[in-house]
């Protein structure tokens, strides 16, 4: 029951959702426990290092442009503020620093090699890096391996058809074509989705479809539980039952079962009992630090006690993958090629986007 297989139907998965839930938890944590140490979660500090003022109009998040949430934009950090921010989270207990910049797509040029910057500076201390920068060319992934990035995060979302109902200005394609990107270098593939926007539990099934299919599986899948933010056209989305949660974590444990699984956004409305029984399902991965780019996240103390209490243990860093090395700017291989790719812009319209982007600028 635990080989990877890329082959998964919705319905298939559907069933495994749908299961009673001794069941289905019995299942996931005994393919757990085959697969990983079930007393070890990988920790990650999750960092942004360029906030706000986002092109897209991703319909839950609070750093678009287009939305009135309050988020305070900010240019791209220095060299030197990310680093201290890593020694900082490596004391705390994680294994990997995630960068993430609000960004449509990379480009080429002075900021790009300040973030090439940062992932040297980083590998250097003996740390995991990832960086979630949106779409990336095959160029441009090349030289984040070569600077000695270990992962790269591109969430899929949600299933394909639904996908269109919360963005309209890329494509899925597009999000499939930057993982392939990924996988043409050595750099690991973190990408999952966000549950409680609306979806149906077929959506859901859908995006373990889609991650299932890949080939190889991504290393990592975040599940995040949306958090409905004011002024985004999801504030009014209901919080994610604590069982919807686990029923997710469970399923992409049994379809994904190489793959770390990681507890993402939404941790805040969770109990620790509830996230007991999501690490009984398969978790086995936690953003730590007190925020989550922009949305609030437990303190690093609060997730080093549940720890204690649970017997968990902090994985150490390159367990699963060797340590990659860092190339030097001046020996890279792979250049500034100032590209310009074209990146699809369906362009729908989406009804509850626009109206938030009418709201704000009443307000504005
Ligand atoms: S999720 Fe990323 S791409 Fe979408 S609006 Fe937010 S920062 Fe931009």
């Amino acid at each position: 029951m635990n080989e990877v297989r890329h082959n998964w139907s919705k319905q298939e998965i559907l069933d495994i959702y749908n299961k009673p839930l001794m069941e289905l938890l019995y299942d996931a944590a005994t393919i757990h426990r085959q697969q990983h140490d079930p007393n070890v979660v990988q920790v990650s500090t999750l960092l942004s290092i360029k906030t706000g003022g986002c092109s897209e109009d991703c319909g839950y998040c609070p750093q678009a442009a287009r939305y009135h949430t309050g988020v305070q934009g900010s240019d791209l950090m220095t060299v030197n503020q990310v680093k201290a921010q890593a020694l900082r989270a490596k004391e705390s207990g994680s294994s990997r620093v995630c960068m993430g910049a609000a960004w449509r797509n990379v480009k080429d040029g002075e900021e790009f090699d300040q973030v090439l910057d940062m992932v040297r500076t980083i590998n250097k201390l003996d740390m995991e890096v990832c960086c979630t920068l949106g779409m990336i060319t095959e160029n441009q992934a090349q030289r984040l391996a070569e600077a000695g990035l270990y992962a790269y995060n591109h969430n899929l979302d949600s299933s394909e058809e639904y996908y269109k109902e919360v963005i309209s200005t890329r494509g899925y394609q597009d999000r499939l074509d930057t993982i392939g990107n990924v996988r043409k270098t050595n750099v690991t593939v973190c990408s999952g989705g966000i549950i409680g926007m609306g979806e149906s539990i077929e959506d859901r099934a859908g995006m373990l479809v889609a991650l299932s299919t890949l080939d190889p599986q991504p290393e990592s899948t975040p599940i995040n539980a949306l958090v409905a933010v004011e002024g985004t056209p999801l504030e009014d989305e209901k919080p994610v039952e604590i069982w919807d949660m686990i029923r997710m974590v469970a399923t992409t444990r049994i379809v994904l079962p190489e793959t770390q699984v990681r507890l993402s956004a939404g941790r805040t409305q969770m109990s620790r009992e509830g996230q007991a029984m999501c690490f009984f399902a398969g978790a086995n991965s936690i953003f730590a630090g007190d925020k989550l780019l922009t949305t609030p996240n437990p303190d690093v103390n609060e997730d080093m006690k549940m720890f204690k209490l649970l017997g968990l243990n902090p994985q150490k860093p390159f367990t699963k993958k060797v340590q990659p090395q860092t190339i030097e700017a001046e020996d890279s291989k792979y250049q500034n090629l100032g590209e310009k790719p074209k990146w699809s812009r369906p362009g729908h319209t989406i009804e509850r986007n626009e109206t938030a982007k009418q709201k704000a600028k009443l307000i504005k």
